[in-house]
């Protein structure tokens, strides 16, 4: 079962990278998602479907052109690739089918659980880059996360009797929101708004799974994040003032907490002679 719902909503994320590609080319730049439809940024040729076919496509047109020529970044297979993956490791984690044999509503929460963490993981891939190409992370993908997020969170709280989770859902959320809110407002060369308020939505899913969840998440954006620019520097790419995008960070340290934040935590609480 594992392996057939790994590959199938793998796949399936290899798709909604395609579409997250259109929309970390053509959010930030406040354009229509739906129309027109995706065309060669070289000459101006419609994709065609057959050229369309996430990865593969890419490979065997040589990562060029149909009709120009032109190069296609490898990017695109890149974002499509990952999304697959980081959907195949969503639906691993929370291996939904387990609840088959339960009840209607233990069905209904573990599919909601699940579905609340794929629409973050969509919306982590497009954040993140289009916080590297533009230093922002727009309102339009952020502020809807949290009524999907909450919603689909509540329905699973609501059919499970897992209250408990959702009201660590709603402090971890208000928590990291804070916490980002005080260093923005102490610091605001390295912190933007647009931290804070992904940083709000994040705290509410880790909050979801646990406080070690939670405390991953927090601790690793800054493990990874300074990390980076610690090696920027030694590569002499930066100086210190260099403003670095903090929320593929953050995002990465979520994606962390979410796979594998309880044996982490377990590991670092054993580490300090706590466990
Ligand atoms: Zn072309």
């Amino acid at each position: 079962m594992a392996a057939v719902a790994g590959s199938l909503v793998g796949g399936f994320g290899l798709l909604i990278g395609s579409f997250l590609n259109v929309v970390i080319f053509r959010v930030p730049a406040g354009r229509s998602i739906v129309s027109p439809p995706s065309a060669c940024g070289g000459c101006g040729a419609r994709i065609r479907p057959i050229d369309n076919v996430p990865v593969l496509s890419w490979l065997w047109l040589g990562g060029r052109c149909r009709d120009c020529k032109a190069r296609i970044s490898a990017r695109y297979p890149f974002v499509e690739l990952l999304t697959g993956v980081v959907f195949a490791a969503i639906v691993l984690r929370f291996a939904p089918w387990e609840a088959l044999d339960g009840s209607v509503p233990q069905m209904v929460g573990a599919l909601a659980e699940t579905v609340a963490f794929l629409v973050l993981a969509a919306v982590g891939v497009a954040l993140a880059w289009i916080d590297l190409d533009t230093q922002r992370l727009p309102d339009a993908i952020v502020l809807p996360a949290y009524p999907v997020v909450g919603a689909l969170l509540l329905v699973a709280a609501a059919t499970t009797g897992e209250w408990g989770s959702l009201l660590r859902a709603a402090a971890g959320g208000a928590i990291l929101f804070a916490a980002y809110f005080a260093m923005a407002f102490a610091y605001p060369q390295g912190m933007g708004l647009g931290d804070v308020k992904l940083a709000g939505v994040l705290g509410m899913a880790l909050g979801w799974l646990g406080w070690g969840e939670l405390a991953v998440g927090a601790f690793g954006a800054f493990l990874l994040g300074g990390l980076f620019a610690i090696g920027l520097v030694i590569a002499r790419r930066a100086g210190r003032g260099s403003g670095i995008p903090f929320g593929p960070w953050m995002l990465g340290g979520a994606a962390l907490a979410v796979l594998a934040g309880e044996p982490i935590w377990h590991s670092y609480l054993r580490l300090v002679g706590l466990e």
